[in-house]
């Protein structure tokens, strides 16, 4: 009956509801099958089909023979002093990403990766400095969710989501979407839309498809406030300056009343850090509903930005508060296992020709 579905190796976690429902119709069968499934493996964890009782036994023959559940594995584990930890985690080609979880009172974020290293090169990233591999599929983004989860066990809940590990996760659309999708579903994770944080470095085209297919909330990158700047910290900016920036987030802030958008502001010192500097964010931000989060920079080898002072992080904060928006400082989490922001590395085979120019930089630097 089955027949036309020649594939050998469907990975289920590849399919969100809708996905599922298309399939199983694909194959002569009820959508309803794809809440059945989806209960299955998210809420018993099962992923024996023998044991999915309430499938037929020609479909679940079916599916043993043509389908497969399988999540990354976890390789490395890593515990900070704080709580935090950080898994490595083995993909099919062998590269390794990672995935870290921020215990804090009242609830537990886990820091999700959407790419095997990152195609952008945002100066002030460590992840920027791999290179990129290729993009992770939709079984390997929930399947960082569903391993976490396994590993935690059941005292320790993963409440938030955020889209905020390696790689600019608009640039992997379609998996990112359909993953976020799995854990909003009350089949899936039942996670609340303000529970689950896409970050984008500013995307512009993406952040407006988005925006027309999924509610989940975001975050924006910004980290200057005038294109020359952020043209060299977020080279993206090239492509979708500041101002095509602002009119995608306003459409964005438009979904639901009272929505605001996250903007991220990481503290360079002496580089974008000054008074007259969140003056000109209070100026950018004057017209989208924002909260800004400030994020004091986190080393690594090779970076030669130094993070701005406590004193000046304090001041840009008050600043910002004063003027009306919201801003709190990010806690930096899981320090000492490289586990903080713009410190996730994994292990990427570079297939972009970052490395090579990263070298040849370095060569000119040191003739
Ligand atoms: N590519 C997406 C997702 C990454 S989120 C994005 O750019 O939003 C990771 C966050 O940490 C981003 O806000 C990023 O700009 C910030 N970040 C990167 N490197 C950092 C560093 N060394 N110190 C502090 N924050 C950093």
């Amino acid at each position: 009956m089955h027949a036309h579905v020649k594939s050998k190796t469907i990975n289920l976690l590849d399919f969100d509801r809708k996905g599922l429902a298309a399939f199983f119709v694909g194959l002569g069968e009820k959508p309803f099958r794809a809440t059945q499934l989806l209960k299955w493996i998210y809420q018993e964890g099962i992923e024996d089909f023998d044991l999915m009782t309430n499938l037929s036994k020609s479909l679940r023959e079916y599916l043993k023979e043509n389908c497969t559940i399988i999540t990354p594995e976890i390789v490395v584990e890593q515990i900070a002093s704080d709580g935090t930890r950080k898994w490595a985690l083995q993909t099919s080609c062998g590269n390794r990403v990672e995935t870290v979880f921020i215990p804090e009172e009242g609830r537990g974020t886990l820091c999700v990766s959407s790419q095997i290293g990152c195609a952008l090169a945002c100066t002030f990233c460590s992840t920027a400095q791999q290179g990129f591999n290729r993009n992770l599929t939709t079984a390997e983004i929930i399947g960082q969710v569903i391993v976490a989860q396994q590993r935690l066990g059941s005292e320790k809940r993963i409440t938030n989501v955020v889209m905020m590990g390696m790689g600019e996760p608009l640039l992997n659309f379609d998996n990112v979407i359909a993953a976020m999708n799995l854990m909003m579903d009350d089949f899936c994770f039942g996670l609340s839309k303000r529970r689950v944080t896409i970050s984008t470095s500013g995307v512009v085209p993406a952040i407006y498809r988005l925006t027309e297919v999924c509610d989940v909330s975001l975050a924006v990158s910004l980290h200057a406030v005038t294109d020359e700047l952020r043209d060299v910290l977020v080279p993206i900016n090239k492509k979708y300056p500041l101002q095509e920036l602002m009119e995608a987030c306003r459409e964005n802030a438009k979904i639901a009343p009272r929505r605001t958008i996250t903007f991220e502001y990481v503290m360079l010192n002496g580089i974008n850090d000054s008074m007259d500097d969140a003056r000109g964010l209070v100026k950018l931000l004057k017209t989208v509903p924002a909260k800004i989060n400030l994020i004091p920079f986190n080393p690594f080898p090779q970076s030669s930005y130094q993070c701005s002072s406590k004193a000046t992080i304090e001041r840009f904060k008050t600043l910002l508060n004063d003027a009306g928006i919201v801003t709190t400082v990010r806690k930096t989490r899981g320090e000492d296992i490289d586990a903080a922001c713009g410190q996730l590395v994994g292990q990427v085979e570079d297939k972009s020709r970052r490395h090579l120019k990263l070298k040849l930089q370095n060569d000119e630097r040191a003739a």
